[in-house]
């Protein structure tokens, strides 16, 4: 295979094997626009290196005929001692991952060559400045990334030549104070990497390119690979491009632009850029960017010219682009483009935007924004009529509203947040090491940087709360506390609110309130009253509506959840789990028919019930006239309605003689129906069978409530729904009584309301008979929490917090299969169950209700293998409608 592509080879859509930006450095070279030359070794040549150790076999020989074909256009060598060709060597995967290596700059130089670069960089004391400068970081850098010493070692003596020069910018340091430093690093090298630094230019290149090879596993990488889902074998192309510098002088500088704002979506000029810097230099904030409207006064002519440059990629890739570029010498080179990240607000409005620019279509647009995003735009925010105490502000980076106590250190935010406090992690400026810290906090606040700095990039693409750049604090990270101004500090553990979306700072607890989003799907705010983000979000949902076809349905139990849900767009209730209903004071009723001891207390008891549940049914069937509502029967796991054994047992024991015969039947019953295994015991169909009448009890509850209804004017739609079934004979046992009720409750009130019966599929066994099961049953839901719970063998209430930790660690899985669909395994159980059900039973409805109707990724497998609706909590429906449209896009 080919390993090697010059920039004029690929192109855009060769992200597999030349990574993200060695595809989008070939495509802009292909436009035409000002790209340094150079080439890009592939994915698949990272992946041969990672499996066998080496690099494969003809990769030198392909190095050195790009390197050389480089060499001749530019007509010097690498590291040529009186003219260098240097060239920087940067990683890039197919998805941009911000823990990887990144850079290492400036590869060529050396202690010859420093002389050359400077000779032909004008030979004055700047271009002296400059070319030590640009030594000393490569020095720094490769020391860094390639050799693996601590940053910190080298930043600290920077610091110290800044004091000595009572300076803390580094354009106070000369050509001396960089040649001196040039000495300090190469020493730390030596002391920390027990060998030299390699003055060969081809080795500092071969090096830097395993070490980029070898980057791809870093902990940070494997720790951002997990968070984003990003698979672990894919691997990263490594580029190698001509150094154009931005640290030539005033006139020239590096700078990174969105082609429009990517926390708002508007369009204008949105970027930061610092004169006589390099790139490294903006993203880490070392020092303060200016706006990049700034430029046109600093630099017209290049100002002028990367806008129109922006123009055309935003054209060319129909979406918002990130760029990087550099001036050199007032001339630009583009350093990198991508379609950038955004906020959910901005994706929600850019897509819309762009519809109505005639770039996109509305299934574009569709597929340009995920569920994820719509939840995040359903948060909280904070209350503005609440009292609060602003102590700063900085940029609006990352959008919300979080609320945690200030920590200092990425290792005290894991800690804190591992015990459940939520945290703000505080830093002047995050990097790469602050990642699980930033995944652990409830939002990020820095000091310093823009909103490209990697706090704003990371926390964006997280979805995490980030307040940027907010000068005015002083943070002392050592010392564990910031001040704000007048004097405020603020130390570890104290309480502060941050708000991503203004920027703003707050001593204290801010009270949160619901988004407009959330006002807008309730109905309180009508589309036409919303501001561009609910026009934009109506439209989408509309476009999304039209094109998905899965229904959507809701769980709910009580009128109220109804309601909202049918306000969300609920097409229906999909599950009404009826031992909710027996809750709260209700449970000692339950109580009393489980301990019914004759056919005549256990009738008493059902009595009882059964006005109730009349009642609780005709609230649902009014919540959802003219729709489909599916009432499963009760299926209480028994340790959850009745007392613990061993609360009970204490009361018992403690009153001796004293305790009322009620308590010592109860203790007897409760240790007769103890079970070891509760979830896989006495619960479901099981309970239906085993205790007469209780089953029955519902179904006449329901064909009496459906009756009254129909008698009021109304348009009742039941759906009966038999849990846990493992066996059709178990069905068929209750569905022949219930159809028996239903023809009783027929005769008696004289109103036919239909009722469709069918079941669950919870059970291994039920999804591998589903051919027999479907004889029985009218429809199919899917109980996907127990059918997880019985496929894995997972205990569904206690293993997310026992191990699944430690297995999401290792990588046994991505993400908890109680959250998002296990497509290979209950996945399988589920095409089956469907296949083998229509088989029998051609119209058989089907249809999901396990928390997984309302996760994308689950949702997007229920379109796929046909299922006709998707049911999930009212809150997650606007979210399943979208995943469903953009399932069908
Ligand atoms: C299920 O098992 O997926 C289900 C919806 O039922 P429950 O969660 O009530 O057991
Ligand atoms: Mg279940």
């Amino acid at each position: 295979p080919k390993y090697v592509y010059d920039f004029t080879e690929g192109n855009k859509d060769l992200k597999d094997l030349l990574g993200g930006k060695g595809a989008n450095l070939a495509e802009m070279t292909n436009l035409g626009l000002p790209v340094p030359p150079g080439f890009t070794i592939t994915t698949e040549a990272c992946r041969h290196y990672l499996r066998h150790g080496t690099v494969p076999e003809g990769l030198r020989e392909e190095v050195d005929a790009h390197l050389a074909a480089l060499e001749q256009k530019m007509g010097r060598r690498l590291g040529q001692p009186d003219n260098p060709l240097l060239v920087s060597v940067r990683s890039g995967a197919k998805f941009s991952m911000p823990g990887m290596m990144e850079t290492v700059l400036n590869i060529g130089l050396n202690d010859e060559s420093v002389k050359g670069l400077a000779a032909v960089a004008g030979g004055d004391a700047a271009a002296e400045r400059f070319a030590w400068d640009s030594y000393r970081r490569l020095v720094q850098m490769f020391g860094k990334t390639v050799l693996g010493i601590d940053g910190e070692l080298f930043e600290e003596a920077l610091e110290e030549r800044k004091r000595a020069k009572g300076s803390d910018s580094d354009l106070a340091l000369d050509a001396e104070d960089f040649k001196a430093l040039v000495g300090t690093f190469k020493q730390i090298v030596r002391e920390h990497a027990g060998r030299e630094f390699p003055t060969d230019p081809r080795e500092q290149m071969d090096l830097a390119i395993k070490a980029v090879f070898d980057s791809w596993n870093a902990d940070r990488a494997v720790l951002y690979r997990r968070q984003e889902r990003i698979p672990a074998d894919l691997g990263t192309a490594v580029n190698v491009c001509t150094m154009v510098f931005g640290n030539l002088g005033m006139d020239s500088g590096t700078g990174v632009a969105f082609t429009r704002d990517p926390a708002t979506g508007h369009q204008g000029v949105y970027g930061d850029y610092l004169q006589n810097a390099q790139g490294e230099d903006v993203v880490a904030g070392i020092r303060n960017t200016v706006p990049l409207s700034e430029l046109e006064k600093i630099d017209k002519r290049s100002y002028d010219e990367l806008l129109a440059i922006m123009a055309k990629l935003e054209n060319h890739y129909r979406d918002l682009c990130d760029i990087e570029f550099t001036i050199e010498r007032g001339k630009l080179w583009m350093l990198q483009t991508r379609v950038g990240k955004r906020t959910a607000a901005a994706a929600f409005r850019i897509a819309t935007q762009l519809v109505d620019q005639g770039l996109i279509t509305q299934d574009e647009a569709v597929a340009r924004v995920t569920g994820a995003q719509l939840a995040q735009l359903m948060f909280p925010r904070f209350d503005e009529k609440a009292d609060r105490q602003q102590i700063a502000k900085g940029m609006n980076a990352s959008p919300g509203a979080a609320v945690g106590k200030a920590v200092f250190s990425s290792e005290k935010a894991v800690e804190l947040a591992g015990k459940g406090e939520p945290v703000i992690l505080v830093r002047r400026e995050t990097n790469p090491d602050d990642l699980a810290g930033m995944v652990a906090a409830e939002g990020i606040l820095t000091s310093r940087g823009g909103k490209t700095s990697h706090a704003a990039v990371v926390a964006r693409g997280m979805g995490k709360t980030c307040v940027c750049g907010a000068e005015e604090l002083d943070v002392d990270v050592r010392a564990r506390r910031f001040t704000a101004p007048g004097g405020v500090v603020v130390s570890e553990g104290d309480l502060i609110s941050i708000d991503g979306s203004t920027g703003a700072v707050y001593l204290g607890r801010v009270p949160v309130v619901n988004s407009p989003v959330v006002d807008y799907f309730e109905g309180k705010l009508s589309a036409a009253e919303g501001d561009e983000l609910v026009q934009a979000v109506d439209r989408i949902m509309t476009w999304a509506d039209a094109k998905r076809r899965l229904q959507v349905r809701a769980n709910a139990d009580t009128p109220e959840d109804a309601a909202r849900a049918r306000r969300f767009g609920a097409q229906g209730i999909g599950l009404c789990r009826t031992e909710h209903m027996f809750l709260g004071e209700r449970r000692q009723l339950v109580e009393n028919l489980v301990l019914a001891e004759t056919d005549q207390e256990r009738q008493e008891a059902l009595d009882a019930l059964e006005p109730l549940q009349r009642q609780d049914f005709i609230g649902l069937f009014e919540a959802m006239d003219g729709l489909p509502v599916t009432i499963r029967l009760i299926d209480p796991p028994l340790h959850e309605f009745l007392p613990d054994l061993t609360e009970l047992s204490v009361r018992v024991a403690v009153a001796g003689d004293d305790a009322t015969p009620k308590d010592r039947r109860l203790l007897e019953a409760v240790r007769r129906l103890h079970e070891q295994n509760p979830m896989l015991g006495l619960r479901g169909v099981r309970l239906g069978l085993v205790i007469p009448g209780l089953f029955a009890m519902q179904v006449r509850a329901i064909a009496e409530a459906a009756a009254e209804c129909r008698k009021a004017g109304g348009d009742p739609r039941p759906e009966i729904m038999i849990p846990l079934v493992g066996a059709v004979q178990e069905l068929e046992a209750v569905r022949e009584e219930a159809l028996g009720i239903l023809e009783q409750v027929k005769q008696s009130t004289g109103v036919d309301v239909p009722a469709m019966i069918g079941t669950m599929i919870e059970l291994p066994r039920a999804a591998l008979t589903a051919g027999q099961i479907a004889e029985a049953a009218e429809f199919f839901s899917f109980g996907t929490n127990d059918l997880t719970q019985t496929t894995w063998g997972f205990s569904r209430d206690d293993v997310e917090s026992a191990f699944f930790g430690r297995y999401l660690e290792l990588g046994i899985f991505g993400v908890s299969p109680f959250e998002t669909l296990d497509r290979d395994g209950v996945g399988r159980l589920i095409r089956i169950a469907a296949e083998e059900g229509r088989r029998t039973r051609p119209g058989i409805k089907l249809g999901i209700c396990g928390e997984h109707g309302g996760d994308p990724d689950s949702v997007h497998f229920c379109h796929e293998v046909g299922l006709d609706y998707v049911s999930c909590s009212p809150f997650r429906i606007p979210v399943a409608r979208l995943e469903a449209g953009r399932a069908a896009v």
